[in-house]
């Protein structure tokens, strides 16, 4: 099985890719984590990656490539591998095709978990936190008993700027841009298979289970 998942910020991706690895007994590949590991074991291209890191600038895309295939070379990746964050444009996607076809394989399935911008917007924003103690609320999904007043000290709630609406709608359309070219790709390629993500969590993985299995020999 060897399938990347897609979704924006709030999609509840993080959730279902564990849900995935934990059914399917395939690592679950993190740019982030990749990244770090490479840098952390110090290989030629994590050293090379970290110079960009390092200055805050992006790592450029023949470099990322290279340390994908680094990680999908290893020995836990043979019965598949749950890529997330990775490709991000339709060249890494390309590139990724490559890749893999000289490691004589391919990518069997694109799941993209779909969530309405509305319902994300309401996701991302509703998140307060306690001045006094730091514990977290959400005003549609975790409510305080008392609006706006901690539960657990009565302190009052805040919202952080990262979380206010004109920021999480900004990263969100900024995502959806990048995001749109790389499912036309997928779709394309008829490899993209788009999940439900406005349903519970367990329905949720309940379609991507169903996909899955489709797919496995
Ligand atoms: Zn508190």
């Amino acid at each position: 099985m060897n399938i990347v998942l897609m979704g924006l910020p709030g999609a509840g991706k993080g959730t279902q890719a564990e849900r995935i690895k934990e059914t399917y007994h395939i690592p679950h590949i993190s740019t982030g984590d990749m990244f770090r590991e490479a840098v952390k074991n110090e290989t030629a291209l994590g050293q090379e990656a970290k110079k960009y890191m390092d200055r805050g600038d992006l790592v450029p895309d023949e470099i990322t490539v290279g340390i994908v295939r680094e990680r999908l070379s290893q020995d836990d990746c043979t019965q598949g591998f749950l890529l997330d964050g990775f490709p991000r444009t339709v060249a890494q996607a390309e590139n990724l095709d490559e890749t893999l076809a000289d490691l004589s394989r391919e990518l069997d399935i694109v799941l993209y978990i779909h969530v309405s911008r509305d319902e994300l917007m309401k996701r991302l924003t509703g998140r307060r936190i306690c001045q006094d103690c730091g514990a977290t609320y959400h005003v549609t999904f975790h409510p305080p008993e008392n609006e706006g007043v901690c539960d657990k000290c009565g302190g009052p709630l805040y919202q952080r700027s990262d979380d206010r609406e004109e920021t999480v709608g900004n990263r969100l359309d900024v995502n959806m841009k990048q995001t749109q070219p790389l499912l036309d790709y997928y779709a394309s390629k008829k490899r993209l298979v788009k999940i439900n993500g406005e349903q519970s969590i367990d329905q949720v993985f309940a379609d991507i289970d169903a996909n899955l299995r489709r797919e496995s020999p």
